[in-house]
């Protein structure tokens, strides 16, 4: 059985799906680490985002796969553990760059299939419930206004320590929702028959509980 979950960046979505694979024992998959683990790639080879052949050529090169770690996933590229490198808003945003294109998404994609193809999966990303499980059983879309999603992120880089001006984190986000919701290829876009989930005035139990109760009008949790 798969869950898809898409939705724009900084709704909530691992969070929220990491806590419902938890609770109904199945897999979670963050298809988002998959691309960030692609553009660490590209960022330390020096590679041009804007350059569609040198990005194409480039990704011959990398190789992705996954493995759990006693129960969290963890991105492997070319032989080396990233998990620790993939976070930042630099990965974040050469992500976003070079997740537009086609060679990029088709090795990331076969590789989700796959992984969904063998297990009970909760699988989190873009284009899930539109392109890489169109017959997912249940299909969420996750969202929240651009200005509460760029609150949670302003609030969590203020937990790091990190100094950030609230202003350039929504701008951040408003650029990566247009880059991702306007690209040709596999756009961020709500599947037809996926239920929307508005977070902004949600917490996290809130929104967990509302897609159990989705997930068992649809008879998928156990
Ligand atoms: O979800 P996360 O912020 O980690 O994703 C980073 C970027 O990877 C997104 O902004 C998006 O451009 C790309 N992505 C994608 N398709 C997915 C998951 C992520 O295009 N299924």
């Amino acid at each position: 059985m798969n869950i898809a979950i898409d939705g724009p960046a900084g709704a909530g979505k691992s969070t929220i799906a990491k806590k419902l694979a938890k609770e109904m024992g199945f897999v979670y998959v963050d298809t988002g680490a998959m691309y960030r683990a692609m553009a660490l790639y590209f960022l330390e080879q020096k590679t041009d985002s804007s350059d569609e052949d040198a990005v194409t050529s480039a990704s011959d090169a990398v190789n992705i796969t996954i493995r759990y770690e006693n129960g969290e996933q963890q991105v492997i590229l070319n032989g080396e553990n990233v998990n620790g490198k993939i976070r930042s808003e630099e990965v974040g945003s050469m992500a976003s760059s070079v997740s537009i294109y086609p060679n990029v998404r088709k090795k990331l994609v076969s590789l989700q299939q796959k992984l969904a193809a063998d297990t009970d999966v909760i699988m989190d990303g873009r284009d899930i419930g539109t392109c890489v499980l169109p017959h997912a059983e249940v299909k969420i879309y996750l969202t929240a206004s651009s200005r509460a999603r760029a609150k949670r992120r302003y609030d969590e880089l203020q937990a790091k320590g990190v100094t950030c001006d609230f202003e350039a984190v929504q701008k951040d986000i408003e650029e990566r929702d247009y880059r991702d919701m306007h690209r040709k290829e596999s756009p961020l876009k709500q599947a037809e028959d996926a239920v929307l989930v508005d977070s902004s005035n949600m917490t996290i139990e809130q929104v967990v509980q509302e897609i159990q109760k989705i997930c068992r009008e649809k008879a998928v949790c156990r």
